[in-house]
Order: structure tokens, then sequence, then C-alpha cells
């Protein structure tokens, strides 16, 4: 009897362990301290496409900057952090209005997750029906959660109208969502709705504002280089000529 109690547990265990593991469709990578970046895709005629996300583990619980793309990884992500973290996942804040920022807002809403985006964002999900927010901030906010403090930033248009970004002061870590463009893209990716013309004074606001991030995450591709202000800078000149 006891023997077979051990091999349900043992079962069970392997089970969670393989729930919790990454697959090749939700990809965990820790960037620095309790600070993770993770990347869900979807299939763009043919080709996979990434689009990367972030989490941060504080005392307080774990908060989201931006949801999955992959409309399958939202509740895999929550039990990924559980298993990783054994902790629960408190607060999410949506960068701009398309889906690969939002699309996870009302599933986290539901689990009790604190959903938050810029006022600006807040309307736009509504106008294009895209999933909102339940709270917004009207301007730049620090937040404060457990042991961690980060801001958001709003500096203007860009690859949209309403593109913030975040920053977390105390380990120089500047998340971009798809403002900033990753130093191995080769184009400006979806300009559907962004403003050519604004988006490189806006970088530049960014770039006065945190001269000297030691990491710098795009919204797509890789994060290797902590140079992608500059890239998208680059990207912006060419596009234009
Ligand atoms: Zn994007």
């Amino acid at each position: 009897m006891q023997k077979r109690f051990i091999w349900i547990i043992l079962f069970l265990w392997i089970h969670v362990l393989l729930i919790g593991q990454d697959n090749n469709k939700l990809c965990i990578h820790n960037l620095t301290d309790n600070f993770y970046v993770y990347t869900t895709y979807k299939d763009i005629n043919g080709t996979m496409f990434p689009s990367n996300s972030m989490y941060l583990v504080t005392d307080a619980g774990v908060v989201l900057f931006d949801t999955p793309w992959d409309t399958t990884q939202f509740q895999p992500l929550l039990d990924s952090i559980w298993f990783r973290h054994q902790a629960n996942v408190v607060l999410a804040i949506a960068t701009h209005y398309h889906d690969d920022r939002t699309a996870g807002l009302e599933f986290f809403k539901q689990r009790g997750v604190k959903t938050f985006s810029s006022k600006l964002t807040y309307d736009l999900c509504e106008k294009f029906n895209e999933k909102q927010a339940a709270y917004y901030f009207e301007n730049d906010t620090v937040f404060e959660v457990g042991n961690y403090k980060f801001e958001t930033y709003y500096a203007g248009e860009g690859h949209t109208k309403d593109n913030i970004v975040i920053w977390f002061g105390s380990h120089k870590i500047l998340y971009g969502g798809c403002l900033i463009k990753s130093t191995e893209s080769k184009n400006l990716g979806n300009i559907a709705d962004a403003n050519l013309q604004e988006w490189k004074p806006t970088i530049k606001k960014v770039l006065r504002k945190y001269p000297r991030p030691k990491y710098v995450i795009p919204g797509h591709f890789g994060w290797e280089s902590n140079k992608g202000l500059q890239h998208t800078l680059k990207l912006l000149e060419s596009a234009s000529q």
C-alpha cells in the first residue's frame, strides 16, 4: 500500500516537472538577479516569430511585463513561474495595445492579477478590440512591489502611438518592448501603426533619459547587445532614405 502511494507521488511529481518545464513554445531566461525574459512564438507566414516579455520575482509576488503572444501559453507561464519560484503573479503591465503585449490581460485578470496599462493604451485597446487592462495610469508611474521599484516612461510615438518603456534603475535594465528593435533585426518589423517621423526623436528622448543601460530588452529577437536604441535609430535612418 505504502509502495503504491510512493509511486503515485512520484508520478505526480514527474507530471508537475513536465508541466513546469519550459517547452519550445515558452522559453524563460534569467537575465540577472530576479529578472527574467520569457519568449513565446507566433506563426507568421510559416516562420515562428518570437516575442519577448519579462517578469520580475519580488518578495510580494511576481510582476509580468507584457503577456505571452501565444494564447496557449498563459497557464503554462503561471505554472512555470510557480514551479520555478513557488510564487504567484500579482501584477501585469502591458507596454502598448498590440496583441503581442495584451493578449493575456483578460486571462490574468480572471486569475486575480492586477492588470495595468497607460490610459492611452487602455483607450486604444478598447478602440481596436484588444484585451484591456483593469486599471490604467495617466502619467509616468513609479511602481513599488515588494523589494523592487521600477518606472514606466512614455517618450512619444514610435512603433505605436502609445508605446512605453520600463526602467529598472537598480539593475539598469531598460525593457523597451516594441519601441526598441533588437540589434539582430534587419528592419523595423510591423510598422502598420507606426509613426516613422516621431520614432527617432522618441528614441533620442529615451537615450537621454537612460544613457547607460546595462541591458536593453527589445520586443522581438535577441537582447545580447545593449545597443538596441542605437540600432533602432540606424534602422529608422535607412527607412527614411
Ligand atoms: Zn511587437
